[in-house]
């Protein structure tokens, strides 16, 4: 028969044990990365596959537009070595979040050090004011991801962990094979559309579509979260017809409504494109899968 003592004594030995063995998964530890939006949290796991573990600020069916963060991201960031944000008044959110932090933290601000386009020059910027000015979209052009965000992006994580640089090195590698890869599958998917003028839902476009050759005639929301007036809609629909566009872009971060009333009125197509994608959305859940669905409903809407 066990006394009380034996009992206790097992239990102090099963908490010695627990201890130890969280230790030591916590001594192999990963790299803590946080990442404003799932599609650059994607490309940060294809870079450092089982070495880091990534968290994604912004929750699933929000827009970083209009996101207003949540105790539970102050977490993610307080424990985080490497903070991978936009820029460019997409997430300024996240800038209070890691400013706010005490402790390093290699931050990375993936539209630093690229000529951005202008953002919505007829409305003014609609990312938040002057002091930023430029169009934040550029996770949208393969190339720019593979050219700028990649190595940014891995140079950081380099800087975190040093000894994993081969492991780091060659995840990057990979990645920009497979979005030279996806390029190449782009331009030919696009390759036959004669029509290439669209309405976009908001101006997220505009880096994909000079990479391939699209062109963005007009928005329907110049504030992504704020329904245009009705002049606004009315010389829309004009542009739009001028253009002879016929193809109206929706967001499943926002309602349809307004797009599906312009697509109806100058008798376009409505294509479903998603800038931001999500883990549990079939054909959305991985960058490259993301900007495959997205040429497809381009190429499918445009026709
Ligand atoms: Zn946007």
């Amino acid at each position: 028969m066990l006394g009380k003592s034996d009992t206790m004594q097992r239990m102090s030995y099963r908490v010695v044990l627990c201890a130890l063995l969280c230790w030591s998964t916590a001594a192999a530890a990963d790299v803590r990365v946080v990442a404003t939006i799932f599609p650059v949290a994607d490309l940060v796991r294809q870079i450092g596959h089982d070495a880091v573990e990534v968290t994604t600020l912004l929750p699933a069916g929000a827009s970083p537009h209009t996101f207003e963060p949540a105790p539970e991201q102050v977490r993610a960031v307080a424990q985080a070595a490497v903070f991978v944000e936009v820029g460019a008044g997409l997430d300024t959110w996240a800038e209070k979040l890691r400013t706010a932090r005490s402790g390093p933290l290699a931050v990375v601000t993936l539209a630093t050090g690229l000529p951005l386009l202008q953002a919505a020059p007829e409305h003014g910027d609609p990312h938040g004011g002057e002091q930023h000015g430029g169009d934040p979209h550029v996770w949208l052009d393969p190339i720019l991801v593979r050219d700028h965000c990649v190595p940014a992006i891995l140079r950081a994580l380099i800087q975190a962990d040093p000894g994993r640089q081969a492991v780091f090195q060659q995840g990057a590698s990979d990645l920009a094979a497979a979005l030279t890869r996806l390029d190449t599958d782009m331009r030919g998917a696009l390759a036959a559309v004669t029509n290439r003028n669209y309405v976009a839902f908001h101006a997220a476009w505009r880096y994909f579509g000079k990479r391939y050759d699209l062109r963005e005639v007009g928005v329907v929301e110049s504030f992504p979260g704020k329904e245009p007036s009705a002049r606004e809609v009315a010389a829309l629909i004009e542009q739009a017809r001028a253009a002879g566009v016929r193809a109206v872009l929706i967001e499943p971060q926002f309602t349809p409504r307004m797009a599906e009333q312009i697509a109806h009125d100058i008798g376009a197509h409505l294509a479903v494109v998603d800038p931001l994608g999500g883990p549990d959305l079939p054909g959305r859940s991985h960058y490259l899968d993301l900007m495959r669905y997205n040429v497809q409903a381009f190429v499918k809407a445009l026709q």
